[in-house]
């Protein structure tokens, strides 16, 4: 069934047209991927799911779970099971990775969760992403070198269960080791009941995942769709190899 379903969204930054027309529907059990050049719009796409304010949307809409969000705000967005990892996560001096966490899970889940638990789990999680269990006690990202700032977001994946995960270039700046075990962390976390879209420029983090569909994004618009092919072509030849859709669709 479906889960998020983007119908004819526009969406501006300053005035400036980024996305003009955007069609995109994600059902639960998919793993779709997002390509294209820099630039072209698709961190505005999942900011604008996300709920970003600084990216107006001026036609179209955004349904998750047959409700229509457009207008809701990102913390409505995040509780309704919406995550978003950062291409750049921030760092928040202050509160450990913890604490954050635990904060998060609260509010997601709508009652903090029980302390015993909730360390024996993210103890495992951590294990399971090769994360340096000291980092728990760290301030969120702060010293973190670029790879476990990618393992602190997919760890977030895992301990908070969103129902839809977009995940903006989690894989870049990664050495191959860290990409794996990220790519093991999404493949830890996708079920039947939930979905992925991944910005990549790279195969390294498709590798082991099951790709349903690739998507490309152009000219403010998705302007091909296909299977996993379609990334491997990207990658191997560039996205002027490819055969697109005059308007927008194939
Ligand atoms: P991509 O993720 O595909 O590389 P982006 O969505 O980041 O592309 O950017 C698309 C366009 O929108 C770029 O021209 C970028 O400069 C502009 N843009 C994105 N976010 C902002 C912002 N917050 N303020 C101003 N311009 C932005
Ligand atoms: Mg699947
Ligand atoms: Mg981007």
């Amino acid at each position: 069934s479906t889960l998020l379903e983007i119908e004819d969204l526009g969406v501006s930054v300053e005035d400036h047209v980024i996305l003009d027309g955007v069609n995109l529907k994600i059902n639960k059990g998919e793993i779709h991927v997002l390509m294209g050049p820099n630039g072209t719009g698709k961190s505005t796409l999942v900011s604008s799911i996300m709920g970003d304010p600084r990216y107006e949307i001026t036609k179209g809409k955004i349904l998750f779970k047959d409700k229509d969000i457009t207008d809701e705000k990102t913390d409505v967005r995040a509780r309704s099971g919406i995550f978003l990892s950062f291409q750049t996560p921030e760092e928040i001096p202050g509160i450990t990775l913890e604490n954050f966490l635990r904060t998060a899970k609260g509010a997601v889940e709508g009652r903090p969760p029980k302390i015993l638990a909730f360390r024996k789990e993210l103890k495992a999680q951590m294990e399971a992403l090769d994360m340096d269990p000291t980092y728990a006690e760290r301030y969120l990202n702060v010293g973190f070198s670029g790879g476990e700032k990618k393992k602190a977001e997919i760890l977030q994946l895992l301990m908070l269960q969103p129902r839809l995960a977009l995940l903006d270039e989690t894989d870049s700046g990664l050495d191959v080791d860290a990409v794996r075990t990220v790519s093991k962390g999404i493949s830890a976390y996708h079920n039947q009941k939930n979905a992925v879209l991944i910005i990549t420029h790279s195969a390294k983090i498709l590798e082991g995942l099951d790709i349903d569909y690739v998507h490309v994004l152009e000219g403010g618009h998705i302007v091909k769709t296909g299977g996993r092919e379609l990334s491997s072509e990207i990658i191997r030849s560039g996205f002027n190899s490819i055969e697109k859709g005059a308007d927008g669709h194939e």
